[in-house]
Protein backbone atom coordinates (compact mmCIF):
# COMPACT_ATOMS: atom_id res chain seq x y z
CA UNK A 1 0.00 0.00 0.00
CA UNK A 2 1.45 3.39 -0.96
CA UNK A 3 1.83 5.70 1.69
CA UNK A 4 -0.50 8.55 2.40
CA UNK A 5 1.15 11.90 1.43
CA UNK A 6 0.68 14.33 3.35
CA UNK A 7 -0.44 18.06 2.66
CA UNK A 8 -0.57 21.38 3.92
CA UNK A 9 -3.36 23.66 3.73
CA UNK A 10 -2.23 27.15 4.81
CA UNK A 11 -5.88 28.81 5.41
CA UNK A 12 -7.16 32.17 6.08
CA UNK A 13 -10.01 32.04 8.49
CA UNK A 14 -10.90 35.81 8.36
CA UNK A 15 -11.11 38.40 10.66
CA UNK A 16 -13.43 36.88 13.43
CA UNK A 17 -16.68 36.63 12.18
CA UNK A 18 -17.57 33.05 10.94
CA UNK A 19 -19.58 34.01 8.25
CA UNK A 20 -16.12 35.15 6.51
CA UNK A 21 -14.19 31.70 5.97
CA UNK A 22 -14.40 30.92 3.18
CA UNK A 23 -16.04 27.89 1.73
CA UNK A 24 -12.82 26.54 0.30
CA UNK A 25 -11.19 27.21 3.75
CA UNK A 26 -14.73 25.38 5.44
CA UNK A 27 -13.88 22.42 2.66
CA UNK A 28 -10.27 22.14 3.83
CA UNK A 29 -10.80 22.40 7.52
CA UNK A 30 -13.19 19.31 7.28
CA UNK A 31 -10.63 16.82 5.75
CA UNK A 32 -7.88 18.29 8.23
CA UNK A 33 -6.29 15.18 10.12
CA UNK A 34 -4.67 18.34 12.41
CA UNK A 35 -5.47 21.85 12.75
CA UNK A 36 -2.84 24.51 13.38
CA UNK A 37 -4.26 27.27 15.04
CA UNK A 38 -3.79 30.85 16.34
CA UNK A 39 -4.81 33.20 18.49
CA UNK A 40 -6.87 35.75 16.51
CA UNK A 41 -8.70 32.49 14.33
CA UNK A 42 -12.32 32.02 15.20
CA UNK A 43 -12.44 28.92 18.06
CA UNK A 44 -15.80 28.31 16.67
CA UNK A 45 -14.09 26.72 13.31
CA UNK A 46 -12.34 24.24 14.81
CA UNK A 47 -16.27 22.42 15.32
CA UNK A 48 -15.55 22.03 11.74
CA UNK A 49 -13.45 19.29 12.09
CA UNK A 50 -14.52 17.19 14.84
CA UNK A 51 -11.98 14.52 14.93
CA UNK A 52 -8.98 16.19 14.14
CA UNK A 53 -6.01 17.23 16.67
CA UNK A 54 -6.05 20.48 17.34
CA UNK A 55 -2.36 22.29 18.35
CA UNK A 56 -2.45 26.04 19.55
CA UNK A 57 0.28 27.89 18.27
CA UNK A 58 -0.75 31.35 19.32
CA UNK A 59 0.83 34.27 20.92
CA UNK A 60 0.58 37.54 22.19
CA UNK A 61 2.35 40.10 22.62
CA UNK A 62 4.94 39.99 25.30
CA UNK A 63 4.21 36.44 25.33
CA UNK A 64 5.64 34.40 22.26
CA UNK A 65 5.20 31.32 23.46
CA UNK A 66 5.59 29.01 20.45
CA UNK A 67 8.46 30.59 17.71
CA UNK A 68 8.59 30.69 14.25
CA UNK A 69 10.35 28.06 13.71
CA UNK A 70 8.68 25.50 15.54
CA UNK A 71 5.37 26.08 14.10
CA UNK A 72 7.20 24.95 10.91
CA UNK A 73 8.58 21.75 12.54
CA UNK A 74 5.31 20.98 13.38
CA UNK A 75 3.64 21.65 10.15
CA UNK A 76 6.62 19.56 8.82
CA UNK A 77 6.42 16.60 11.46
CA UNK A 78 2.24 16.06 10.57
CA UNK A 79 3.13 16.19 6.72
CA UNK A 80 5.74 14.02 6.83
CA UNK A 81 3.94 11.42 8.94
CA UNK A 82 0.95 11.15 5.80
CA UNK A 83 -1.41 14.24 7.85
CA UNK A 84 -3.88 16.54 6.16
CA UNK A 85 -2.82 19.55 8.39
CA UNK A 86 -4.95 22.80 7.97
CA UNK A 87 -2.74 25.39 9.15
CA UNK A 88 -5.57 28.23 10.28
CA UNK A 89 -4.32 31.97 10.11
CA UNK A 90 -6.36 35.09 10.68
CA UNK A 91 -7.03 37.22 8.16
CA UNK A 92 -5.39 35.98 5.11
CA UNK A 93 -1.78 34.03 5.49
CA UNK A 94 0.04 36.52 2.79
CA UNK A 95 -1.06 39.41 4.51
CA UNK A 96 1.45 40.21 7.80
CA UNK A 97 0.52 36.63 8.50
CA UNK A 98 4.08 35.37 8.33
CA UNK A 99 2.35 32.50 5.44
CA UNK A 100 5.28 33.36 3.31
CA UNK A 101 8.19 31.83 5.66
CA UNK A 102 5.72 29.00 6.41
CA UNK A 103 5.18 27.98 2.94
CA UNK A 104 9.02 28.43 1.85
CA UNK A 105 9.81 25.95 4.60
CA UNK A 106 7.53 23.40 2.80
CA UNK A 107 8.87 24.05 -0.44
CA UNK A 108 12.05 23.49 0.54
CA UNK A 109 11.29 20.12 2.66
CA UNK A 110 9.05 18.83 -0.64
CA UNK A 111 5.62 18.60 0.68
CA UNK A 112 2.52 19.25 -0.94
CA UNK A 113 0.68 22.91 0.01
CA UNK A 114 -2.10 24.97 -0.86
CA UNK A 115 -2.93 28.86 -0.05
CA UNK A 116 -6.57 29.44 1.02
CA UNK A 117 -6.81 33.11 0.79
CA UNK A 118 -8.76 34.97 3.67
CA UNK A 119 -10.82 38.10 4.07
CA UNK A 120 -7.64 40.38 5.55
CA UNK A 121 -9.03 41.89 8.66
CA UNK A 122 -8.23 45.23 6.99
CA UNK A 123 -10.65 44.72 4.46
CA UNK A 124 -13.00 42.93 6.65
CA UNK A 125 -12.71 46.13 9.19
CA UNK A 126 -13.06 49.01 6.76
CA UNK A 127 -16.40 47.34 5.12
CA UNK A 128 -17.37 46.44 9.06
CA UNK A 129 -16.79 50.09 9.92
CA UNK A 130 -18.46 51.90 6.98
CA UNK A 131 -15.02 52.92 5.40
CA UNK A 132 -14.63 52.14 1.73
CA UNK A 133 -11.39 52.53 1.19
CA UNK A 134 -11.23 53.45 -1.86
CA UNK A 135 -13.48 56.24 -3.53
CA UNK A 136 -13.44 58.23 -6.62
CA UNK A 137 -13.77 61.52 -5.32
CA UNK A 138 -10.89 60.61 -2.13
CA UNK A 139 -8.85 58.63 -2.96
CA UNK A 140 -7.24 56.15 -5.87
CA UNK A 141 -4.81 54.60 -3.73
CA UNK A 142 -4.76 52.61 -0.87
CA UNK A 143 -1.68 50.81 1.31
CA UNK A 144 -1.41 48.53 4.01
CA UNK A 145 1.69 48.92 6.09
CA UNK A 146 2.79 47.04 9.88
CA UNK A 147 2.73 49.49 12.55
CA UNK A 148 4.88 46.94 13.85
CA UNK A 149 7.76 48.29 13.87
CA UNK A 150 11.17 47.56 17.45
CA UNK A 151 10.71 50.80 19.30
CA UNK A 152 14.83 49.81 19.97
CA UNK A 153 15.50 50.28 16.33
CA UNK A 154 17.01 53.69 15.95
CA UNK A 155 16.14 53.65 11.95
CA UNK A 156 12.75 53.14 10.92
CA UNK A 157 12.86 50.91 7.89
CA UNK A 158 9.59 52.03 6.76
CA UNK A 159 10.25 54.96 4.49
CA UNK A 160 8.23 57.73 5.88
CA UNK A 161 8.63 60.19 2.88
CA UNK A 162 7.08 58.07 0.09
CA UNK A 163 4.77 56.13 2.54
CA UNK A 164 3.41 59.84 3.85
CA UNK A 165 2.03 61.18 0.58
CA UNK A 166 2.17 58.94 -2.17
CA UNK A 167 -1.06 56.82 -1.20
CA UNK A 168 -4.22 58.42 -0.58
CA UNK A 169 -5.52 55.54 1.77
CA UNK A 170 -3.29 53.72 4.62
CA UNK A 171 -3.96 51.31 6.66
CA UNK A 172 -1.71 50.25 9.55
CA UNK A 173 -2.09 46.64 10.91
CA UNK A 174 -0.31 45.43 14.14
CA UNK A 175 0.03 49.71 15.36
CA UNK A 176 -1.39 50.59 18.47
CA UNK A 177 1.47 50.31 20.35
CA UNK A 178 3.47 52.34 17.87
CA UNK A 179 0.20 55.07 17.10
CA UNK A 180 1.83 58.17 18.51
CA UNK A 181 4.98 57.62 16.81
CA UNK A 182 2.90 56.68 13.40
CA UNK A 183 1.11 60.32 13.83
CA UNK A 184 4.04 62.31 13.99
CA UNK A 185 6.10 60.66 11.40
CA UNK A 186 3.00 60.98 8.79
CA UNK A 187 2.57 64.63 9.70
CA UNK A 188 6.17 65.72 9.88
CA UNK A 189 6.30 64.27 6.33
CA UNK A 190 3.63 66.20 4.87
CA UNK A 191 0.16 64.92 6.01
CA UNK A 192 -1.84 67.16 6.88
CA UNK A 193 -2.90 67.55 11.12
CA UNK A 194 -6.84 67.61 10.53
CA UNK A 195 -6.72 64.21 7.96
CA UNK A 196 -9.09 61.58 9.31
CA UNK A 197 -8.27 58.63 11.42
CA UNK A 198 -10.22 55.51 12.57
CA UNK A 199 -9.02 52.97 14.94
CA UNK A 200 -10.86 49.63 14.51
CA UNK A 201 -10.78 46.90 17.14
CA UNK A 202 -11.79 43.25 16.80
CA UNK A 203 -13.29 44.15 13.57
CA UNK A 204 -16.55 42.28 12.80
CA UNK A 205 -17.12 40.36 16.54
CA UNK A 206 -19.63 41.52 18.58
CA UNK A 207 -17.20 43.50 20.31
CA UNK A 208 -16.08 45.99 17.47
CA UNK A 209 -15.42 49.35 18.79
CA UNK A 210 -14.16 52.13 16.62
CA UNK A 211 -12.62 55.73 17.75
CA UNK A 212 -12.54 58.32 14.99
CA UNK A 213 -10.09 61.69 15.04
CA UNK A 214 -7.68 63.11 13.25
CA UNK A 215 -3.70 63.02 13.38
CA UNK A 216 -3.74 65.55 15.35
CA UNK A 217 -5.88 64.09 18.25
CA UNK A 218 -6.35 60.13 17.79
CA UNK A 219 -3.58 59.32 20.55
CA UNK A 220 -4.88 61.71 23.36
CA UNK A 221 -8.42 59.93 22.60
CA UNK A 222 -7.42 56.39 22.38
CA UNK A 223 -5.35 57.25 25.63
CA UNK A 224 -8.44 58.14 27.47
CA UNK A 225 -10.35 55.68 26.02
CA UNK A 226 -7.66 53.16 27.10
CA UNK A 227 -8.29 51.46 23.28
CA UNK A 228 -6.54 48.20 22.94
CA UNK A 229 -5.38 46.16 20.29
CA UNK A 230 -6.00 43.80 18.54
CA UNK A 231 -6.84 47.09 16.22
CA UNK A 232 -6.17 48.68 12.88
CA UNK A 233 -5.33 52.19 11.91
CA UNK A 234 -7.24 53.89 9.02
CA UNK A 235 -5.72 57.24 7.66
CA UNK A 236 -7.37 58.85 5.05
CA UNK A 237 -10.08 61.29 4.12
CA UNK A 238 -12.01 58.26 3.15
CA UNK A 239 -12.30 57.74 6.68
CA UNK A 240 -15.14 60.40 7.08
CA UNK A 241 -17.70 58.57 4.77
CA UNK A 242 -18.06 56.30 8.05
CA UNK A 243 -20.58 58.28 9.52
CA UNK A 244 -22.96 57.71 6.49
CA UNK A 245 -22.14 54.33 5.73
CA UNK A 246 -21.71 52.55 9.19
CA UNK A 247 -24.23 49.51 9.12
CA UNK A 248 -22.36 47.15 11.81
CA UNK A 249 -22.18 48.69 15.13
CA UNK A 250 -25.29 50.79 15.06
CA UNK A 251 -27.42 48.03 15.17
CA UNK A 252 -30.67 48.04 17.74
CA UNK A 253 -28.73 45.34 20.01
CA UNK A 254 -25.21 45.68 19.16
CA UNK A 255 -22.67 44.68 21.56
CA UNK A 256 -24.82 43.78 24.04
CA UNK A 257 -24.70 40.71 26.01
CA UNK A 258 -27.31 38.60 26.26
CA UNK A 259 -27.18 35.58 28.49
CA UNK A 260 -29.21 32.41 26.65
CA UNK A 261 -30.73 30.41 28.97
CA UNK A 262 -32.22 27.49 27.02
CA UNK A 263 -30.58 24.35 26.35
CA UNK A 264 -27.18 24.04 24.65
CA UNK A 265 -28.89 21.85 22.02
CA UNK A 266 -31.43 25.00 21.89
CA UNK A 267 -29.37 28.07 22.19
CA UNK A 268 -28.05 28.24 18.61
CA UNK A 269 -31.28 29.37 16.93
CA UNK A 270 -31.77 31.99 19.36
CA UNK A 271 -28.22 33.50 19.30
CA UNK A 272 -28.41 33.26 15.61
CA UNK A 273 -31.56 35.72 15.84
CA UNK A 274 -29.73 37.73 18.26
CA UNK A 275 -26.67 38.22 16.29
CA UNK A 276 -28.52 39.24 13.53
CA UNK A 277 -29.10 42.42 15.63
CA UNK A 278 -25.81 42.73 16.45
CA UNK A 279 -25.81 41.29 19.72
CA UNK A 280 -23.65 38.45 21.21
CA UNK A 281 -25.26 35.43 23.13
CA UNK A 282 -24.16 33.84 25.77
CA UNK A 283 -24.79 30.51 26.66
CA UNK A 284 -25.53 29.59 29.73
CA UNK A 285 -28.08 26.44 29.33
CA UNK A 286 -30.03 26.16 33.15
CA UNK A 287 -31.64 23.32 31.38
CA UNK A 288 -30.58 19.97 30.25
CA UNK A 289 -33.21 17.38 29.26
CA UNK A 290 -32.46 13.74 30.83
CA UNK A 291 -34.76 10.41 30.76
CA UNK A 292 -37.49 10.16 32.81
CA UNK A 293 -36.81 7.54 35.88
CA UNK A 294 -38.33 4.57 34.16
CA UNK A 295 -39.96 4.43 30.80
CA UNK A 296 -42.73 1.97 32.33
CA UNK A 297 -45.40 4.60 31.40
CA UNK A 298 -44.38 5.54 28.58
CA UNK A 299 -43.71 2.23 27.07
CA UNK A 300 -47.10 1.31 28.04
CA UNK A 301 -48.52 4.29 25.93
CA UNK A 302 -46.12 3.77 22.94
CA UNK A 303 -47.55 0.12 22.71
CA UNK A 304 -51.19 1.63 22.48
CA UNK A 305 -50.40 3.87 19.75
CA UNK A 306 -52.65 2.07 17.60
CA UNK A 307 -55.58 2.86 19.63
CA UNK A 308 -54.81 6.27 20.20
CA UNK A 309 -56.89 8.95 18.53
CA UNK A 310 -54.70 12.11 19.33
CA UNK A 311 -51.00 12.75 19.91
CA UNK A 312 -50.31 15.97 21.63
CA UNK A 313 -46.83 17.54 21.85
CA UNK A 314 -46.08 20.86 23.70
CA UNK A 315 -42.42 21.43 23.13
CA UNK A 316 -39.25 20.51 21.10
CA UNK A 317 -38.14 18.46 23.85
CA UNK A 318 -41.27 16.18 24.01
CA UNK A 319 -40.86 15.43 20.33
CA UNK A 320 -37.56 14.44 20.81
CA UNK A 321 -38.30 12.67 23.55
CA UNK A 322 -41.49 10.97 22.20
CA UNK A 323 -39.77 10.18 18.69
CA UNK A 324 -36.71 8.42 20.32
CA UNK A 325 -37.92 6.26 22.56
CA UNK A 326 -40.40 5.09 19.90
CA UNK A 327 -37.43 4.40 17.45
CA UNK A 328 -35.64 2.78 20.54
CA UNK A 329 -38.38 0.41 20.84
CA UNK A 330 -38.22 -1.06 16.96
CA UNK A 331 -40.97 1.36 15.73
CA UNK A 332 -41.23 4.33 13.58
CA UNK A 333 -43.32 6.97 12.26
CA UNK A 334 -45.97 4.76 10.35
CA UNK A 335 -47.38 3.68 14.15
CA UNK A 336 -48.55 6.94 14.12
CA UNK A 337 -50.71 6.25 10.91
CA UNK A 338 -54.10 7.53 11.69
CA UNK A 339 -53.27 9.61 14.36
CA UNK A 340 -53.81 13.21 15.28
CA UNK A 341 -51.19 15.38 15.75
CA UNK A 342 -51.84 18.73 18.12
CA UNK A 343 -48.44 20.92 18.85
CA UNK A 344 -48.64 24.01 21.12
CA UNK A 345 -46.54 26.48 17.83
CA UNK A 346 -44.24 26.80 15.23
CA UNK A 347 -41.46 25.39 17.15
CA UNK A 348 -42.79 22.56 18.57
CA UNK A 349 -44.30 22.00 14.55
CA UNK A 350 -40.92 22.59 13.47
CA UNK A 351 -39.60 19.89 15.30
CA UNK A 352 -42.21 17.81 14.67
CA UNK A 353 -41.13 17.91 10.47
CA UNK A 354 -38.11 17.06 11.25
CA UNK A 355 -39.46 13.36 11.56
CA UNK A 356 -41.42 13.67 8.49
CA UNK A 357 -44.41 14.68 9.90
CA UNK A 358 -47.07 17.54 9.40
CA UNK A 359 -49.28 18.47 12.49
CA UNK A 360 -52.77 18.61 12.06
CA UNK A 361 -53.77 20.76 14.48
CA UNK A 362 -51.70 23.98 16.30
CA UNK A 363 -52.59 26.19 19.05
CA UNK A 364 -53.57 29.86 17.80
CA UNK A 365 -51.07 31.15 20.77
CA UNK A 366 -49.23 29.06 20.99
CA UNK A 367 -49.98 27.90 24.85
CA UNK A 368 -51.08 25.29 26.73
CA UNK A 369 -54.56 26.88 26.96
CA UNK A 370 -54.50 26.87 22.99
CA UNK A 371 -54.05 23.58 22.46
CA UNK A 372 -56.98 22.72 24.58
CA UNK A 373 -59.25 25.35 22.81
CA UNK A 374 -58.58 23.60 18.97
CA UNK A 375 -58.73 20.02 20.59
CA UNK A 376 -62.49 21.15 22.37
CA UNK A 377 -63.33 22.77 18.67
CA UNK A 378 -62.34 19.42 17.25
CA UNK A 379 -64.08 17.50 19.95
CA UNK A 380 -62.56 14.82 21.73
CA UNK A 381 -65.02 12.95 23.89
CA UNK A 382 -64.33 8.94 24.25
CA UNK A 383 -61.22 9.68 22.50
CA UNK A 384 -57.70 8.30 23.81
CA UNK A 385 -55.02 11.10 23.67
CA UNK A 386 -51.93 10.49 24.55
CA UNK A 387 -49.79 13.75 25.87
CA UNK A 388 -45.82 12.36 26.28
CA UNK A 389 -44.76 15.66 28.90
CA UNK A 390 -41.82 16.76 31.45
CA UNK A 391 -42.02 15.56 34.68
CA UNK A 392 -43.10 18.17 36.64
CA UNK A 393 -45.09 19.68 33.93
CA UNK A 394 -48.51 21.86 34.50
CA UNK A 395 -51.62 19.71 35.01
CA UNK A 396 -53.34 21.72 32.84
CA UNK A 397 -53.65 19.44 29.78
CA UNK A 398 -55.09 16.24 31.07
CA UNK A 399 -56.93 17.92 33.44
CA UNK A 400 -59.22 19.82 30.99
CA UNK A 401 -59.01 17.29 28.03
CA UNK A 402 -60.22 14.34 30.52
CA UNK A 403 -63.26 17.32 31.41
CA UNK A 404 -64.02 17.60 28.00
CA UNK A 405 -64.92 13.69 28.12
CA UNK A 406 -61.44 12.58 26.42
CA UNK A 407 -59.20 9.54 27.76
CA UNK A 408 -55.77 11.00 28.90
CA UNK A 409 -52.97 9.44 29.32
CA UNK A 410 -49.85 11.30 30.14
CA UNK A 411 -46.64 9.85 30.74
CA UNK A 412 -43.02 11.35 31.58
CA UNK A 413 -41.36 11.31 28.56
CA UNK A 414 -38.28 13.74 29.83
CA UNK A 415 -37.43 15.53 32.76
CA UNK A 416 -35.25 18.50 32.87
CA UNK A 417 -33.02 19.69 35.62
CA UNK A 418 -30.46 22.39 36.23
CA UNK A 419 -27.00 21.27 35.27
CA UNK A 420 -24.11 22.40 37.30
CA UNK A 421 -22.49 25.21 36.43
CA UNK A 422 -19.73 27.33 37.72
CA UNK A 423 -19.54 30.38 35.41
CA UNK A 424 -23.09 31.31 36.31
CA UNK A 425 -21.88 33.26 39.42
CA UNK A 426 -19.34 34.68 37.89
CA UNK A 427 -20.71 35.90 35.17
CA UNK A 428 -23.42 38.03 36.65
CA UNK A 429 -20.94 39.31 38.82
CA UNK A 430 -18.31 40.89 36.42
CA UNK A 431 -21.01 42.49 35.06
CA UNK A 432 -20.48 40.52 31.94
CA UNK A 433 -23.93 40.25 30.84
CA UNK A 434 -26.11 43.30 29.11
CA UNK A 435 -29.48 41.26 29.47
CA UNK A 436 -31.29 38.14 30.18
CA UNK A 437 -33.50 36.30 28.24
CA UNK A 438 -35.95 33.47 30.41
CA UNK A 439 -37.62 30.99 27.18
CA UNK A 440 -39.67 29.25 29.67
CA UNK A 441 -40.73 29.20 33.32
CA UNK A 442 -38.64 25.91 33.98
CA UNK A 443 -35.50 28.14 33.15
CA UNK A 444 -36.53 30.79 35.55
CA UNK A 445 -37.33 28.69 37.96
CA UNK A 446 -33.55 26.61 37.54
CA UNK A 447 -31.68 29.94 36.80
CA UNK A 448 -32.83 31.46 40.51
CA UNK A 449 -32.13 27.74 41.86
CA UNK A 450 -28.52 27.69 40.50
CA UNK A 451 -27.90 30.97 42.31
CA UNK A 452 -29.29 30.41 45.21
CA UNK A 453 -31.00 32.80 47.88
CA UNK A 454 -29.86 36.17 46.50
CA UNK A 455 -30.74 35.44 43.03
CA UNK A 456 -32.86 38.64 42.81
CA UNK A 457 -30.77 40.85 44.11
CA UNK A 458 -27.68 39.61 41.84
CA UNK A 459 -29.58 40.09 39.06
CA UNK A 460 -31.62 43.33 39.84
CA UNK A 461 -29.59 45.99 37.34
CA UNK A 462 -30.36 43.74 34.06
CA UNK A 463 -32.75 44.09 31.85
CA UNK A 464 -35.03 40.97 31.90
CA UNK A 465 -37.09 39.64 29.26
CA UNK A 466 -39.62 36.52 29.12
CA UNK A 467 -41.13 35.09 26.25
CA UNK A 468 -44.68 34.80 27.50
CA UNK A 469 -47.12 35.18 30.44
CA UNK A 470 -46.70 31.92 32.23
CA UNK A 471 -42.47 32.62 32.19
CA UNK A 472 -43.39 35.88 33.42
CA UNK A 473 -45.49 34.87 36.07
CA UNK A 474 -42.80 32.54 37.22
CA UNK A 475 -40.66 35.52 37.35
CA UNK A 476 -43.17 37.59 39.69
CA UNK A 477 -43.16 34.65 41.47
CA UNK A 478 -39.46 35.21 42.19
CA UNK A 479 -39.25 38.59 42.43
CA UNK A 480 -37.61 38.85 39.15
CA UNK A 481 -38.38 42.31 37.61
CA UNK A 482 -39.36 42.07 33.49
CA UNK A 483 -37.80 44.42 30.82
CA UNK A 484 -40.38 43.45 28.41
CA UNK A 485 -42.59 40.11 27.52
CA UNK A 486 -42.94 38.52 24.19
CA UNK A 487 -45.81 39.03 21.68
CA UNK A 488 -46.28 36.42 20.18
CA UNK A 489 -44.38 33.81 22.82
CA UNK A 490 -41.77 33.00 20.08
CA UNK A 491 -37.99 33.78 19.46
CA UNK A 492 -39.12 36.24 17.29
CA UNK A 493 -41.01 37.41 19.58
CA UNK A 494 -38.64 37.65 22.14
CA UNK A 495 -36.14 39.32 20.14
CA UNK A 496 -38.73 42.10 19.02
CA UNK A 497 -39.88 42.81 22.64
CA UNK A 498 -35.59 43.58 23.06
CA UNK A 499 -35.74 46.01 19.95
CA UNK A 500 -38.44 47.67 21.58
CA UNK A 501 -37.30 47.79 25.03
CA UNK A 502 -33.86 49.42 23.85
CA UNK A 503 -35.18 52.02 21.41
CA UNK A 504 -37.22 53.32 24.21
CA UNK A 505 -33.90 53.92 26.18
N1 LIG B 1 -2.93 37.91 8.59
C1 LIG B 1 -3.72 38.85 9.33
C2 LIG B 1 -2.89 39.91 10.02
C3 LIG B 1 -2.04 39.38 11.13
S1 LIG B 1 -1.15 40.65 11.91
C4 LIG B 1 -4.75 39.49 8.40
O1 LIG B 1 -4.70 39.26 7.19
O2 LIG B 1 -5.61 40.20 8.87
C5 LIG B 1 -2.16 40.98 13.32
C6 LIG B 1 -2.81 42.35 13.18
O3 LIG B 1 -3.97 42.23 12.36
C7 LIG B 1 -3.33 42.91 14.48
O4 LIG B 1 -2.32 43.58 15.19
C8 LIG B 1 -4.37 43.89 14.00
O5 LIG B 1 -3.77 45.07 13.54
C9 LIG B 1 -4.93 43.16 12.79
N2 LIG B 1 -6.17 42.42 13.07
C10 LIG B 1 -6.41 41.13 12.89
N3 LIG B 1 -7.69 40.81 13.19
C11 LIG B 1 -8.27 41.96 13.57
C12 LIG B 1 -9.58 42.32 13.98
N4 LIG B 1 -10.56 41.41 14.08
N5 LIG B 1 -9.82 43.62 14.27
C13 LIG B 1 -8.86 44.55 14.16
N6 LIG B 1 -7.62 44.27 13.80
C14 LIG B 1 -7.31 42.99 13.49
Amino acid sequence: MAHKRGKVYLIGAGPGDPGLLTLKGQACLRQADVVVYDYLANPAFLDEAPEAEKIYVGKRKGLHHYPQDKINELLLEHARAGKVVARLKGGDPFVFGRGGEEALELVEAGIDFEVVPGVTSAVAAAAYAGIPMTHREHTTTLGFITGHEDPAKKLSRLDWEKISTSMGTLVFYMGMANLENICEQLVAHGRAAETPVAVVRWATTPRQETLTGTLADIVSKVRSADFKPPALIFVGEVVGLRDALRWFDNRPLFGKRVLVTRTAAQAGAFGNLLLEQGAEALSCPVIEIVPPQSYAELDAALSELAATDVLVLTSANAVEAFFKRLVANGDDVRALHGVCVAVVGPKTAEALQQYGLQPDLMADDYRAEGVIDALRTRGVTGQRVLYPRAELARELIPKALAEAGAEVHAPVAYSSRAPRSDNLRPLLEDGQVDAITFTSSSTVDNFVAMLGEDAAQLVSAIPMFSIGPLTSDTMRKHKLAIAAEADPSTLEGMVAAMLAYYAQR
